[in-house]
């Protein structure tokens, strides 16, 4: 079983990066790609671990970007696997991203703080240092203070955007990010385009504007896609010669998908392995 999309403590999952692996070798993983937001400081705790599992790694990150839609920007979520982490193009957006996720985290904890007991203190008590900030944490401190069950509750209620405590954050042109990962000698692949339940979603044009970038595959297999939106971007990625993944998208306890519940064939491993600057590792 190939699963080519996790999250760690490095951000807002709740395994640290060696227990995910352990994890996903319980579960029967065989291979698995860590895919932190906005980071890759997860990496050697999970090559190292991958190594006393014997689970083959891939290194990866969830890459937070804008695209240009019509109207509005749409955040997109962008997968890269085995890419040069020191590559200055990218490990520049990626940083600038995170420094305004702390920034966006402090102002929507000096919001939440009028109506809920959270203080800042209570937001880092959730998180490891060097963490990607992320709406998840704020859910944890206030499911901390009583005020919500969980972090879906969260989600529904206070955190969602539209509500008088939601901040957005920097982020990258999606464009100029697949370009990004490309140059860093990463494979870029769009993470659940069509996941329409939880905000807008790009049209098929802007998936065309970054194919014709670079872009490597869609994640196709995912639980927040219908079987009809599977079969669309299916046809989509065939017509546009990108790749296909399917992933778990699995973030410990915080979120209900199951490590391994949706995933990707050999064939496709093999072509991000054949495009990408960096080894699978075991
Ligand atoms: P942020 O990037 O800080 O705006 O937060 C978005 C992140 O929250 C995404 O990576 C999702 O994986 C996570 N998320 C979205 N909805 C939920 C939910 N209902 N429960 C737990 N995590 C969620
Ligand atoms: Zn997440
Ligand atoms: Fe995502
Ligand atoms: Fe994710």
């Amino acid at each position: 079983m190939i699963d080519l999309h996790t999250h760690s403590t490095a951000s807002d999952g709740t395994d640290s990066p060696a227990r995910l692996v352990e994890v996903a070798a319980r579960a029967g993983i065989g291979t698995l790609a860590i895919t932190d937001h906005d980071t890759t400081s997860g990496w050697a705790e999970a090559a190292e671990a991958a190594g006393r599992f014997q689970v083959s790694l891939v290194r990866g990150a969830e890459i937070s970007a804008i695209a240009r839609t019509p109207g509005w920007g749409t955040g997109v979520h962008l997968l890269a696997y085995l890419h040069d982490p020191t590559h200055p193009d990218l490990l520049g957006e990626t940083e600038r991203t995170r420094a305004d996720r702390e920034s966006r985290a402090r102002r929507m904890v000096d919001l939440l703080a009028e109506d809920f007991p959270i203080t800042w203190d209570d937001l880092l008590a959730q998180t490891k240092p060097g963490t990607t900030l992320g709406r998840p944490h704020l859910a944890d401190a206030l499911v901390v203070a009583g005020v919500v069950r969980d972090r879906d509750e969260a989600f529904a209620t206070i955190l969602r955007p539209g509500t008088r405590y939601y901040v957005g954050h920097y982020a990258p042109d999606a464009v100029a990010a697949v370009r990004a990962v490309r140059a860093a000698g990463g494979v870029p692949v769009l993470a659940h385009p069509g996941a329409d339940a939880r905000g807008r979603i790009v049209p098929d044009s802007t998936i065309e504007e970054l194919a014709a970038a670079g872009l490597a595959g869609l994640e196709v297999d995912h639980r927040d896609h219908t079987p009809d939106t599977r079969r669309r971007l299916r046809d989509l990625a065939e017509s546009l010669g990108l790749l296909v993944t399917g992933s778990s998208d699995f973030h410990g306890a915080g979120k209900q998908n199951r490590i391994g519940e949706n995933t990707t064939a050999p064939a496709v491993l093999e072509a991000i392995a054949d495009q990408g600057a960096l080894e699978v590792l075991g």
